[in-house]
């Protein structure tokens, strides 16, 4: 990109070779990370995030974000890749909450900003994001 701006044109096209869902590794091959909360100040939660995005939907919508298999889901995505939906989602849609001994995965479609990270970087490609009713989603002009 930033040879395109400074040069107007680039010799060649870096290729990634693979998928961002087939890039993700299993949790266990890498230690984990311990993000710094944020401080209000610099850096901030991602919740006040999409309240600034004035999001709305209404709540009993067609469901727009699909999974096509709940226990892939909870076998793979969390078993295997330690839930990588709750860091990659810029709008915390997506929670991984314990529930009678169980784990269960919970799906805040209500704050989705429609970036459509999650149907391109699911491990399983096991979600399935769909255009929401009547296009309702961030306010982007407003921001
Ligand atoms: S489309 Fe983006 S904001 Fe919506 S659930 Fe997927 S990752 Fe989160």
């Amino acid at each position: 990109m930033w040879v395109k701006q400074i040069f107007g044109t680039s010799p060649f096209t870096l290729k990634h070779g693979k998928t961002d869902a087939a890039s993700l590794e299993p949790a266990a091959r890498h230690r984990r990370i311990d993000y710094p909360r944020p401080d209000g100040v610099l850096t901030f939660d991602r919740l006040s995030s999409v309240f600034l995005s004035n999001t709305t939907h209404e709540e009993d919508q067609p469901v727009h974000l699909q999974v096509k298999d709940m226990d892939l889901q909870k076998r793979s995505e969390l078993g295997i890749y330690a839930g990588p939906s709750t860091r990659y989602c810029p709008a915390d849609v997506y929670e991984w909450l314990e529930k009678d001994g169980e784990d269960v995965f919970a799906i805040n479609a209500q704050n989705c900003v429609h970036c459509k990270t999650c149907d391109i970087k699911d491990p399983n490609q096991n979600i399935n994001w769909v255009p929401p009713q009547g296009g309702e989603g961030p306010v982007y002009p407003n921001m």
